[in-house]
């Protein structure tokens, strides 16, 4: 199977599978999503989606978080994972907004990427689910999903597995694909037990016709 096949047949069994995937965080503003992004670095979905609505009352503007100081915001986000960190970064975060970008989010990955708190990954993901633009944010689950099925060849960085991705993989797909690769590491291929003998790509699935299908036929 060429590396053309294999893309072509995975993103057609999720484009028929997955007909409108959508992020897990809940959010009601671009810019509450990007307060959700930055919690959830090395925490769940779930857990920040329990803390967001009271977060979300409390800071509805870049100017209302702008105007806390990270005190103000921690009780909202202490139960997330490095509270004080985050809890400095959203507040800077806001005054950035607020200061340099007249109060309204950028949507450029370099303006992104300014923002404390905002890496490269974050920052796609604003791109990709605020303005469905061309981006390929990579998580944990997106490289190690990719590696496996076989959509990138011994990536050694997030980096590289997103210029692969982003190579072959057509612009207006990636929103939906890098929510695809997502889902499919958490609930079918997760890190420690993949589920191969229940999911539905492994007929084009690399890491199950090298390493399972003889053992499972
Ligand atoms: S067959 Fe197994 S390794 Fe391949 S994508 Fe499915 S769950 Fe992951």
């Amino acid at each position: 199977m060429t590396r053309k096949e294999r893309y072509a047949a995975v993103l057609q069994w999720f484009s028929a599978t997955m007909p409108a995937p959508e992020t897990e965080l809940h959010y009601d503003t671009p810019f509450h999503l990007l307060l959700s992004v930055i919690l959830s670095a090395q925490c769940t979905d779930k857990r920040v989606n329990m803390i967001s609505p009271a977060l979300f009352k409390a800071f509805p503007q870049p100017k209302d978080l702008a105007a806390a100081e990270p005190e103000d915001v921690l009780p909202y986000i202490k139960s997330v994972t490095f509270p004080n960190n985050k809890a400095g970064h959203l507040v800077k975060a806001a005054r950035m907004i607020v200061e340099k970008f007249g109060g309204e989010l950028p949507s450029d990955i370099d303006s992104l990427m300014q923002l404390p708190g905002v890496g490269r990954k974050t920052a796609n993901v604003m791109l990709a689910v605020v303005w469905k633009k061309g981006a390929m944010p990579v998580d944990t689950h997106v490289f190690r999903v990719s590696n496996r099925i076989g959509l990138t060849v011994n990536s050694t960085s997030p980096l590289q597995t997103e210029k692969t991705l982003t190579q072959n993989i057509p612009a207006e797909m990636l929103p939906d694909a890098h929510h695809w690769l997502i889902l499919h590491g958490r609930y079918v291929c997760k890190a420690r037990r993949p589920l191969c003998g229940e999911c539905g790509i492994r007929l084009w699935c690399r890491h199950y016709d090298k390493e399972l299908k003889n053992k499972t036929d």
